[in-house]
């Protein structure tokens, strides 16, 4: 292996010999996995669940690829970003050595992946005075000879803004040889795609992206892990064969077909319409303190009451996410935009709540 970023990596995954799954090839019959030769007769697909899916999604790497517009040897199909997640923390972090970075306050499972491999976590916080901005100083300092990655998160989850490109550039500029940069890309595609696509121009950027927001797919579990072909032949060592199931490949591939795609812009234009108005609606109710810009399908606003409010959206038949115990979001809920309809009744539950 070279000495680029993939040198970063366990030694011993580096040296690990990956699994050689039972090969097949079009045309062949498959004598060599002990599937069963019949097919359910509650199975819809079209390549049959009696046979294990590819080893590797094959096709589904091939398409997403062409449609975020990267080689095909730098992407990996994962379940969903959270398994890339895993994935690079398992391949990059020794247990109880080498360190990752989060910013808080974000996504959750950083946390837990890394506390489930041991992996020592040190936090750099946004900056809550600066509307929750990335402070690449500090991460730069807080960087030491054990500390392997960074996830970045934009727009980021439960706060809602994205970070300027140029911003995580540096960032990846300063970690030059010295670790991996992890956009968490899983809200991108309501925010500015292409200037973060570009930043894989460092060979230290690795971007996750997912089917399961702006696709509309997260019960199939799909999601991309693009990367330096070297940290993709690591991350393809440590998942399991035929992991993907053939559904999800199926139902991703259809989802993928150029005239399903062409919904998406609408589909984005008008959940960004409704974020505003739901946001222009809450801003003058009194039991509304403060809401935070978003880049994302979600506002995240702080209350007088959040107790209050959690209620009255179940009294309604919503369930919003409670973030008012975290320190830098204080009282604060975070609400995912939903159907107009949807929106329209957590407003009129929500109206009717004093200060
Ligand atoms: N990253 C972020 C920032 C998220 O908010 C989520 C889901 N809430 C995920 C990753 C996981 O998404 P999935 O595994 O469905 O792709």
């Amino acid at each position: 292996m070279s000495g680029g970023v993939a040198a970063l990596a366990r030694p011993d995954i580096r040296e690990l010999a990956a699994y050689v799954p039972a090969s097949y090839r079009d045309g062949l019959v498959r004598l060599n996995a002990n599937e069963a030769p019949w097919q359910s007769s509650a199975d819809a697909t079209e390549r049959g669940l009696n046979r294990y899916p590819e080893a590797r999604p094959g096709r589904l790497t091939e398409t997403l690829a062409a449609h975020y517009g990267v080689p095909t040897d730098s992407l990996f199909v994962t379940r969903g970003t959270s398994e890339a997640i895993d994935l690079l923390i398992r391949c990059f972090c020794r247990p109880g050595q080498d360190e990752i970075v989060i910013c808080p306050p974000t996504f959750g499972m950083y946390e837990v992946y890394a506390q489930i491999q041991g992996a020592p976590i040190r936090e750099v916080p946004l900056d809550v005075n600066a509307g929750f901005a990335l402070r690449v100083d500090a991460i730069l300092e807080a960087w030491t000879e054990a500390t392997r990655l960074v996830f970045v998160t934009t727009p980021n989850n439960p706060t809602g803004n994205a970070f300027e490109p140029g911003v995580i550039e540096s960032l990846a500029r300063g970690l030059d040889g010295r670790g991996l940069v992890v956009v968490d890309g899983a809200y991108l595609e309501f925010a500015d795609t292409d200037a973060i696509m570009a930043l894989r121009a460092y060979d230290n950027v690795v971007v996750l992206r997912t089917m399961s927001k702006a696709y509309g797919l997260a019960g199939a579990r799909c999601g991309a892990l693009i990367a330096d072909p070297e940290v993709v032949g690591l991350v393809e060592k440590v998942m399991p064969p035929y992991a993907v199931p053939t559904p999800s490949v199926e139902c991703a591939l259809a989802a993928l077909a150029e005239e399903q795609f062409e919904v998406m812009p609408e589909r984005i234009e008008s959940l960004v319409a409704e974020r505003q108005r739901v946001a222009v609606a809450l801003e003058t109710m009194p039991a509304v303190r403060r809401i935070w810009p978003s880049d994302a399908n979600f506002l995240l606003v702080q209350f007088g009451d959040p107790a209050a409010v959690l209620a009255a959206a179940e009294d309604a038949g919503l369930l919003l996410r409670d973030f008012s115990r975290g320190a830098a979001t204080a009282d604060c809920l975070r609400v995912t935009i939903g159907t107009r309809e949807q929106n329209d009744t957590l407003l009129a539950a929500l109206t009717r709540l004093d200060a």
